[in-house]
């Protein structure tokens, strides 16, 4: 075994360590990275990239489907040709991995090693026949599709978010696991793709962590194209049928499964780090398995940092790319920064799609809050209409006395976009009256936030409350 010592080591080339091991090259540290399979890790490999781009491809067919009502013929069937979808899929996703992957080994001070990392002890880790030592360790070691034990796993065959997208044929019948934001999109993708789907959900809603306004639009919006929603599956039950597989739903006799060809599960995630040896290094996880951390990423041992999905304090690209920031920004450029200060926000890509920051107003009654909120639904956003596509709302919640925005959901095209600027107005911890000052371009979704803040009225204490 041949023993090589660095400044510092990073554990998995994700969302945050390829990063890190750049700006410590610059800074002139030698910096080892070890990547165990796909440089780029789940985002650019098997989870934002591929979805995004199969995701554009099912707007595509959804468009030509409903060409006719905006005036254009599209002659004959509308097909998806699922081999060609991944294709593209394939080469966007290859030029971004590939790129990072050259990036890294074509770096000064930086060594690339292929393998998987174990600890030794909290300053060595062994790769192949590799012992690497380093006074700082960095882990990103991100997270994997969540397999849980129900019944009947071990006798059928089911899919994840990776081996759905090596599929070579359409599914006939899809049924998802997990009515949250993976399955969600999956589903319409697939849907509009050609497939029938049904998602099953063992909650009483979709997307259970939004507001239960914004879980029944997306059921709506969801049922509206064909999917088929079962929700309160309390006794899932996995069985090999003729068709493929029987999805079974509730424990009663009135039991009516679903018969699909193929079975996806999407019921969360979990981390990567039963297999990092880290009892040998002696850093703590919670009973999840998420590597413990402080507010500026520190585990349990010095000298040994977690970033990204590993550590449990997010679960996105964009969280993970930020713990890079607070980590480079605490070591290499005296600037504190910490998890905490970072606002709550994610997205999800259905058509439209969901876009959130801050507080749910469940979230707001909850906190007791003197609160204000505004309302409209995409049906008065101008945008919205002349694009076809006026399904959703948007909401925006204030808080009374100090004026500061607490949060927003924007269910509707553009939402994605739109939401920054709310975003921006609450890092810049200056009140709600900035946007509604601010000039808008129209048509757009933005021009409409104004609007809404201009027509707050208080939350009203007898309002939603489904949890
Ligand atoms: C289907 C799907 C869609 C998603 N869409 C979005 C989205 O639209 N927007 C968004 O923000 N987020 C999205 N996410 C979440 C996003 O992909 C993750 O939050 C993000 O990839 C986390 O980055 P990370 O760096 O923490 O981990 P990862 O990207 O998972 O990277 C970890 C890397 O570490 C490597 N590794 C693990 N263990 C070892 C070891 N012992 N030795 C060496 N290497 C190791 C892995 O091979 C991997 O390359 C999606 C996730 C999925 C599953």
């Amino acid at each position: 075994m041949s023993q090589k010592h660095f400044d510092a080591i990073i554990v998995g080339a994700g969302q945050a360590g390829p990063s890190l091991a750049g700006r410590f090259a610059q800074s002139g540290r030698k910096v080892a990275i070890v990547e165990r399979k796909l440089f780029g890790g789940t985002c650019v490999n098997t989870g934002c990239t591929p979805t995004k781009t199969i995701i554009a491809s099912a707007y595509v067919a959804h468009k030509a489907r409903t060409a006719r009502s905006y005036g254009i013929a599209v002659e004959g069937a509308v097909h998806a040709d699922l081999k060609a979808i991944l294709s593209r899929k394939d080469e966007i996703v290859g030029k971004s991995r590939d790129g990072l992957e050259s990036w890294l080994r074509g770096m000064e001070n930086c060594t690339v090693f292929t393998g998987h990392a174990r600890f030794e002890s909290s300053t060595e880790l062994r790769v192949g026949d590799d012992l690497l030592t380093a006074p700082e360790i960095f882990l990103n070691v991100g997270g994997r599709a969540e397999v849980p034990d129900m019944a009947g796993i071990k006798d059928v065959p089911y899919l994840t978010n990776v081996s759905l997208l090596e599929l070579e044929e359409l599914p006939k019948h899809l049924a998802i696991v997990g009515g949250s934001y993976v399955g969600i999109e999956f589903a319409q993708a697939f849907h509009r793709f050609g497939s029938e789907v049904t998602v099953v959900e063992m909650g009483p809603r979709l997307a259970h962590r939004e507001d239960a306004d914004v879980s029944r639009n997306i059921q709506e919006i969801l049922e509206k194209e064909g999917i088929r929603v079962r929700l309160n599956a309390e006794c899932i039950r996995l069985e090999r049928d003729v068709a493929g597989v029987a999805v079974h739903v509730n424990c009663g006799e009135d039991d009516q499964p679903t018969l699909a060809t193929h079975v996806l599960l999407a019921v969360g995630r979990r981390p990567n780090t039963d297999d990092l040896g880290l009892d040998k290094a002696g850093v703590a996880v919670d009973e999840h398995g998420y590597i413990q951390v402080d507010d500026q990423l520190r585990t349990s041992v010095p000298g040994i940092w977690a970033m990204g999905d590993c550590n449990g304090k997010g679960a996105f690209t964009h969280t993970a790319y930020n713990d890079f920031e607070i980590v480079a920004a605490n070591l290499l450029d005296n600037d504190p920064r910490r998890v905490s200060d970072r606002i709550v926000t994610y997205g999800l890509f259905m058509d439209p799609p969901l876009a959130r920051v801050g507080m749910t107003e469940r979230e707001v009654r909850k906190a007791g809050k003197p609160a204000l909120m505004g309302t409209r639904p995409m049906t008065k956003v101008n945008r919205a209409i002349e694009k076809g596509e006026s399904d959703g709302f948007m909401k925006v919640l204030v808080d009374a006395e100090s004026k500061l925005i607490l949060g927003a959901s924007i269910l509707g095209t553009g939402g994605d976009e739109a939401i920054h600027c709310i975003t921006d107005v609450m890092y810049a911890r200056a009140p709600y009256t900035t946007i509604q000052r601010a000039v808008h371009i129209h048509p757009t979704v933005s021009e409409l936030i104004p609007t809404v803040l201009g027509d707050l009225k208080p939350l009203e204490p007898s309002g939603q409350s489904e949890s």
